[in-house]
């Protein structure tokens, strides 16, 4: 019988290295906090009591393990309102976590962490576990429930936007009639939340939508728990942020286009179509250079706002690594080229991410998508749009190269799924928060 998380748990996590691991991975806060939990792990857990009659009553060792989880999750949650209190008033002295975590992100929210970990230890035993670790999967499942609980109770819930593949159904796959998700979706809808569907995949038409998507539009057209105006509620946003379909009960594929011009933000605006081309070209280049030096099955894709490379024949699946290489050969040569990181950059943002069977460069990412819909929904140009913390964004996509699900974090609350399984689970939460509060 091997203890292996004993020898390495314990020493892998020292402080330099928790600094070391997050100058490395920029997106990730549930690695560090996996870190501080292997310390009681280690110290607390009975692994002998498996073979051992006298040892520690399993009752003691995972009530033992349970608060110290509960306590350590308490001091980061503390750590975190230290963090945004810096946040809010502008402080030039960074915060201890700022310290601790150079790369950590904006937060629209506090985030209730012992309360959010008491609940999925209900659900996952992770105290009662003797030889498994809290896990990666463990920590991540914990924020995206203190994000949920944050959502709903510091604030009302306005907006939820979801990514497509592996979200809301397996990658390449279509949401079907069948699928579990859908009534929940409709649930949101019916409570007046605000739906975008913001996906890389960028079809130019509605029926390619509608391909894809045809078991959720279907049941809002026939649904009798929405109003018509309440059918309106959703919007989908392809292409990360290029092309918006809003829903139309009376064209054939449900979808009706809505022109740029309706859309776009100012910012959007001022991004030329020249800017666009010479960027487009950069990267066509960039990945014909990879399919050569990488002997890719691969060919390219351009198409106006994006250019890509897929599979020369759908069976074939290109290696992960492969995929990863290119994105960041890419990523690295228009930044080269344009003058300015990815998503920052003045003449025209982009996004060059792994979509799990090809590679792609959006013009814009999520974050413009998701502020597309935040600015669609409230209102228009003269009303507010929608904030950060009443909108929560549903993904996959937080840690390959380019993910570009990740992005959304920069204008709005964000949970990590990964699989549609979860996403049915996190609604399931959501909806029984949301619940309590209005009761
Ligand atoms: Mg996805």
């Amino acid at each position: 019988m091997t203890v292996h998380v004993l020898s390495s748990g314990w020493n892998r996590y020292t402080f330099s290295d928790l600094l070391a691991e997050h100058a490395r991975f920029v997106p990730s806060d549930s690695k560090w906090i996996k870190g501080l939990l292997a310390v009681p792990f280690v110290l607390y857990s009975q692994p002998t009591g498996v073979f051992e009659t006298n040892s520690v009553s399993f009752t003691q060792m995972s009530e033992e393990a349970h608060r110290r989880y509960a306590e350590i999750m308490r001091d980061v949650e503390v750590m975190l309102d230290d963090h945004i209190e810096h946040q809010r008033d502008n402080r030039s002295l960074p915060s201890k976590l700022k310290l601790l975590v150079p790369t950590i992100g904006v937060f629209f929210t506090r985030l209730p962490l012992e309360a959010a970990f008491k609940y999925q230890d209900r659900k996952r035993f992770i105290s009662s576990r003797r030889f498994v670790s809290p896990s990666f999967n463990d920590v991540r499942l914990v924020l995206n429930s203190a994000q949920i609980m944050a959502v709903t109770t510091y604030g009302t819930l306005q907006l939820a936007t979801f990514d497509g593949d592996v979200t809301l159904y397996d990658d390449g796959e279509s949401l079907v009639p069948t699928s579990p998700v859908i009534p929940r979706m409709i649930d949101l809808m019916r409570k007046n939340v605000k739906i975008g569907i913001v996906t890389a995949a960028g079809y130019t038409t509605a029926d390619r939508y509608y391909d894809r998507l045809h078991g959720l539009l279907d049941a809002i057209a026939t649904s009798r728990e929405l109003t018509p105006q309440q059918r309106q509620n959703i919007v989908i946003m392809g292409g990360e942020a290029n092309y918006l379909f809003e829903f139309h009960a009376e064209s054939e594929h449900l979808l009706r286009p809505v022109p740029r011009e309706r859309w776009l933000t100012a910012e959007m605006a001022a991004w030329s179509d020249k800017s666009i081309e010479a960027l487009l070209d950069v990267a066509e280049a960039a990945l014909r250079d990879c399919i050569k030096t990488m002997a890719l099955p691969a060919t390219l894709m351009r198409k106006d706002r994006a250019v890509g490379i897929i599979p020369t024949d759908p069976s074939i699946r290109i290696p992960r690594e492969s995929l990863e290489e290119t994105v960041l050969v890419v990523q690295k040569i228009l930044e080269l080229s344009v003058g300015g990181r990815d998503f920052d950059n003045k003449v025209v943002p982009f996004c060059a991410f792994n979509g799990g069977r090809d590679v792609f460069v959006d013009i814009g990412d999520k974050s413009w998508g998701v502020n597309v819909c935040q600015k669609w929904f409230g209102g228009g140009d003269d009303a507010a749009p929608i904030r950060g913390e009443n909108t929560l964004h549903v993904g996959d996509q937080f840690l390959s190269a380019g993910s570009n699900d990740f992005k959304a974090r920069s204008v709005g609350t964000t949970a990590w799924i990964a699989s549609p399984a979860e996403t049915v689970e996190l609604l399931d939460e959501l909806a029984d928060l949301m619940g309590k509060k209005i009761s």
